[in-house]
């Protein structure tokens, strides 16, 4: 793995504080085997950013976008169908644009054209129309999963935005939207300045991500799964003010606010030519070690509710005489890594594998079973995986199924 540097600040003086594991089984043959590797998390030592310190080849974001495609945010269990999150994004965006206007002078004017980069499924341009009915939406993004039939989508590399053209806004574009995208494009300042060049006279750019400004509330680690390797890029204020202004932006707005599993921080920016690099601090200051703390306290949860798993596994197996884990996947890789005991009992058939799309493959010694197998389970089995969307899933395929156990579920 090549080393990176910083993408906020061109240097390559990093300390590494963590790892982010990654890996992805190996069917060719009848016993599983996990192709694994851990990627460096480091602070930058001259500004402070906090990122995945190795550079991102075409070969590792192939198997990363691979299994699971950049998914839509998942808030919480209550808010599925919810368009809130989206609606609180376009007012933050609104009133951030009011009150430009209001210092200026100017008189209140809606944004003419607004253009969502990263639009994915289009959740965010959705409730964009309904606020804004009169002004040119587009939605741009390089997966192809845009479902909204009556608003404009172009297909284009995120990571490549200098070759972008005006063609779609000659006008320029008034409102810049790119929610959940910063922290997943190789270069968050490239991908700021390539958006600047198209803004209008008076655009703005609206920014929404994950918020590792301060320690995550315990309840919502793990549950969506905010530290993994799509995300390169972790996070505070500072840091994304910092990149803001290597851009050559300003900040107009700021907002820090929790919505279910997900601490947001939301800015709005706008052109700023004039501004000072002056951010040129040789030892990380302060706010820059809280980002450090709040991924290590995130990866730490996740850890701690895998140890809490494997205890529920052994106290079943000693009850029982038989448990199982349902869903072996990235989860199921780490609790065996971290709780080796656990492999014995796999090995010796009290500790039983479910999974739907691995069934028939052998690990340790044991075959793994197909998941519909648990409708007539008669040992606990557990489901493995954290992230509460794919809990979400399983649970509704096992509504029926006695034995199976969320160990994670505490409730809508
Ligand atoms: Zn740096």
């Amino acid at each position: 793995m090549a080393t990176a540097s910083c993408q906020l600040c061109s240097k390559e003086r990093w300390q590494t504080f963590s790892h982010i594991a990654f890996g992805l089984w190996d069917t060719t043959e009848l016993e599983l085997k996990r192709q694994h590797s851990l990627y460096p998390l480091s602070q930058c030592q001259h500004c402070g950013h906090v990122q995945v310190s190795v550079q991102y080849t075409n070969d590792l974001f192939a198997k990363l976008y691979f299994h699971s495609a950049q998914e839509a945010v998942m808030w919480h269990e209550s808010l599925i169908a919810s368009h809130a999150p989206y609606q609180e994004m376009i007012n933050f965006a609104l009133s951030g644009l009011d009150d430009i206007n209001n210092l200026l002078g100017l008189t209140q004017q809606s944004p003419k054209t607004v253009v969502d980069f990263g639009c994915g499924e289009g959740k965010l341009l959705a409730a964009t129309q309904a606020a804004l009915p009169d002004s040119e939406l587009v939605g741009i993004d390089f997966n192809d999963r845009f479902s909204q039939t009556n608003i404009r989508y172009l297909a284009f590399d995120l990571n490549n935005l200098e070759q972008l053209t005006s063609d779609a806004w000659p006008q320029g574009i008034d409102l810049a939207m790119a929610s959940h995208v910063l922290e997943h494009v190789i270069n968050p300042v490239e991908f700021l300045r390539g958006i600047k060049q198209q803004l209008s006279p008076k655009g703005a750019i609206f920014i929404e991500v994950p918020d590792f400004s301060a320690p995550h509330p315990l309840p919502s680690i793990g549950m969506s799964n905010l530290v993994n390797l799509q995300h390169i890029h972790y996070f505070s204020l500072d840091s994304l003010q910092f990149a803001a202004k290597q851009a050559g932006l300003r900040l107009i707005k700021q907002a820090r606010v929790i919505t279910g599993y997900i601490p947001r921080l939301q800015v709005l920016l706008q052109a700023a030519n004039d501004i000072a690099l002056n951010h040129d601090s040789t030892q990380p200051e302060s706010h820059t070690v809280s980002t450090v703390n709040a991924v290590s306290h995130y990866q730490h949860q996740c850890q701690q509710l895998r140890a809490q798993l494997a205890a529920k596994v052994r106290a079943a197996i000693t009850r029982h005489g038989k448990a199982g884990l349902w869903g072996i996947g990235a989860d199921f890789y780490l609790l065996i890594s971290e709780h080796t005991d656990l492999l014995e009992l796999i090995a010796s058939r009290q500790l039983a594998l479910f999974d739907y799309s691995l069934a028939g493959k052998h690990y340790h010694g044991q075959t793994i079973a197909c998941s519909s197998k648990l409708a007539n389970a008669i040992h606990p089995t557990f489901l493995c995986p954290l992230l509460a969307e794919t809990r979400i899933k399983m649970r509704a395929i096992s509504q029926e199924w006695q034995q199976v156990v969320d160990p994670f579920f505490k409730g809508i």
